[in-house]
């Protein structure tokens, strides 16, 4: 317990501390129910590292109707550390809330390409039937002319799950490459869209979409990618 506040005081972020506790091969604490049906020892999820690091349980004190009392047990770790970590913790969840506010630009943006034209792909979305539907569109296309264009616009969400699912083949035959590949990783699937945008961007350098096809060719990143990897591997990220 002690080691995940102090993991996160150096690291400042729950997904680095998730990582490495995974990596390490760290299981979150098993406990038995009455039933006798078994839960907990299973890799942790950055919900959990969260909720495990705002409980005042560690400090020695229990929450009641929002007051906090002294507890019958022997505090395990500092208030001060506690208290470092609540101020990092705020501090993320600010900047996260700054970036939910900035528009949110599609995850392939800057990545995808249209291989008719070699031009960009710009993330946009209209209203229909009070939904919304996200497009990419052929920047070319959008300039000079739709009948210049084979691929004109395509489902951005679509487009997103393609160029993931075959992110997710490409390291298939390379071992390396699969764990550098943070899209085979379960941390994946906890990442906020902005995280996930800068993950994508360190694994592509561009997505090249021919719609006449249909097919994607990916070039990958590799000095992203190795970033990825000395990440996950929990070595530093140069050098
Ligand atoms: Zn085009």
């Amino acid at each position: 317990m002690r080691e995940i506040f102090n993991l996160y005081l150096e690291k400042k972020s729950l997904l680095k501390v998730t990582m490495d506790l995974n990596e390490r091969g760290h299981k979150t604490n098993q406990f038995i129910s009455a039933a006798g049906k078994a839960f907990g020892g299973i890799k942790f999820k950055k919900t959990s590292i969260q909720t495990m690091l705002k409980n005042p349980i560690y400090i020695g004190k229990v929450h009641h109707d929002g007051v906090l009392y002294p507890g019958l047990h022997e505090p395990i770790i500092s208030e001060e550390i506690f208290q470092r970590v609540q101020d990092i913790l705020k501090d993320n969840r600010r900047e996260r809330l700054e970036r939910k506010n900035v528009k949110f630009l599609g995850l392939l943006n800057h990545i995808l390409r249209c291989k008719a034209c070699d031009s960009i792909m710009f993330h946009t979305y209209s209203h229909k039937n009070k939904r919304k539907y996200r497009y990419y569109v052929c920047m070319n296309a959008q300039k000079r002319g739709y009948k210049e264009c084979p691929t004109r616009s395509v489902s951005a969400e679509e487009m997103e799950n393609a160029v993931i699912e075959s992110l997710k083949s490409a390291g298939k035959d390379d071992q390396r490459l699969k764990e550098s590949l943070i899209v085979n990783s379960p941390i994946w699937e906890s990442l906020f869209p902005q995280e996930r945008r800068h993950a994508l961007r360190l694994m592509l350098k561009t997505a090249y979409y021919d719609g006449e096809t249909g097919k994607l060719k990916l070039n990958l990143n590799e000095s992203g990618l190795q970033v990825l990897y000395r990440m996950q591997e929990g070595l530093p990220e140069n050098g």
